[in-house]
């Protein structure tokens, strides 16, 4: 049921005690050995030894991406050469590679807050887990393969590709858990399908672990319906770790949060400033334990919440909700919060529309104007006014009940919306400069 039950169900007050301790034992490591730092830390008139309650880590700067890019390669690292012992880094399509080095000990970690996930969903020692994450660079395949090891599953390493072998091996080897992104595990469910089995009911799988790129929730259910299987939520980033800084439990309704090794703040991403438990936000994440790249204050630009209500589950660790986007997304509008992902769950929640969409935002007079674009499945009645105007006030009422601000539905024909081989453009900014 756990993986580390003393930690995992340890009692509040001990936690925030434990992560009091070792905010200040970060500070020190970023401090004392990193020159970023400490350049940071005495530009803001900080040292570690100022920190004594969570209020006091407000002083502190924060460490954005950028400053990752900058420090490229190894201008973050608080350990020597001889103590690194494996190197990750991000993408880098959107600008400089960031590198990441982890001691022994922080891989030891990772595996660790993998294996808690590997517990949410029924797993241990007589499981055996496909990771069919990518290898290399990238966190996914070996975050999920170390998770798969501490707990003592029995791993395959089929990394990404070759579809149909990895739904052969999953039927013949009897694999339990599956961990993959959302999108591959739906390609992985439609190929089995299409190969001719049920996987639901002709293989053993009972769990998947799946994250590191968005998923709505309507896509979530169709991948645990085509599977038959408990979808656990990972969340995790390569500046911070890998999959495994928060993971879903069996209660379905938030990720808990490793806060023995990641202390979590909310702030709103206009002002910086803190926000209450249950308001969204952009996270923010300082590391507890890790030796070589210490974080401190790291803006992930992912918006989320804290829920912070006992879970039934019964680990302590708070938790938070499934990502709402990134604040780089994030649109104000008549100054309100809109991210592109709400106005998509509204629209795949309807099967009379396909998942292309458009948001076309102007100002008339004072105001915001949004309109979202949908087109409809090809064998809708295009021609019949009355049923789409049916549809066009169904979807309007929805959106307006999700977002709270009014917006204008306008239907289009099939295949009418642009399509683009890469990233989706799906705002369209017409506004005036002073309203955007
Ligand atoms: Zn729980």
């Amino acid at each position: 049921m756990y993986f580390q039950p003393e930690i995992e169900t340890m009692p509040r007050e001990e936690l925030f005690q434990l992560q009091l301790e070792r905010i200040g034992e970060t500070l020190r490591n970023a401090y004392e050995n990193v020159p970023f730092y400490r350049q940071q830390f005495d530009e803001a008139g900080v040292r570690p030894e100022d920190f004594r309650s969570f209020e006091d880590l407000q002083r502190f700067p924060f460490l954005v991406k950028q400053d990752m890019r900058d420090a490229y390669p190894y201008g973050l690292f608080a350990r020597p050469n001889k103590d690194v012992a494996r190197i990750h880094a991000s993408s880098g399509t959107t600008g400089q590679a960031t590198v990441v080095g982890h001691t022994a000990a922080d891989l030891r970690n990772w595996g660790d807050c993998f294996a808690r996930g590997i517990a949410m969903v029924g797993g241990s020692a007589d499981s055996t887990l496909q990771v069919s994450y990518g290898y290399g660079l990238f966190t996914g395949g070996l975050g999920a393969h170390a998770g798969g090891e501490a707990m003592g599953c029995t791993v395959i390493p089929t990394s990404s590709g070759n579809t149909k072998r990895q739904v052969q091996m999953m039927r013949d080897l009897g694999t339990d858990i599956l961990a993959c992104t959302p999108s591959y595990a739906l390609f992985i469910a439609d190929t089995a399908i299409e190969m001719g089995y049920d996987p639901a009911k002709d293989f053993k799988i009972s769990a998947g672990i799946f994250g590191a790129e968005p998923c709505s929730q309507n896509m979530r259910d169709e991948i645990s319906e085509k599977l038959g299987i408990q979808y656990c939520d990972v969340y995790g980033l390569s500046e911070v770790m890998g999959p495994g800084v928060a993971m879903e439990c069996a209660e379905r309704n938030g990720l808990h949060i490793a806060e023995d090794h990641f202390y979590c703040e909310i702030l709103d991403p206009d002002t910086l400033a803190p926000v209450p438990d249950g308001e969204w936000g952009e996270l923010v994440i300082t590391t507890l334990t890790r030796e070589c790249c210490p974080l401190v204050r790291y803006r992930t630009r992912d918006v989320t919440r804290i829920i912070s209500e006992p879970c039934a589950c019964g680990r302590t660790h708070r938790k938070i909700d499934k990502l709402r986007g990134r604040t780089d997304d994030m649109l104000i509008l008549r100054g309100v919060n809109v991210f592109p992902s709400q106005i998509e769950q509204v629209i795949t929640s309807f099967e009379e529309v396909v998942p292309h969409y458009q948001i076309v935002l102007s100002t008339r007079g004072p105001l915001d104007h949004i309109e979202v674009q949908v087109e409809t499945v090809p064998e809708f009645p295009f021609d019949e006014v009355r049923k789409l105007e049916d549809l066009r006030k169904r979807l309007a009422a929805e959106l307006k009940g999700n977002l709270q601000i009014a917006v204008d539905v306008k239907i289009v024909e099939p295949k009418t919306i642009a399509r683009s081989e890469g990233k989706a453009k799906r705002v369209v900014d017409n506004r005036e400069a002073g309203n955007r």
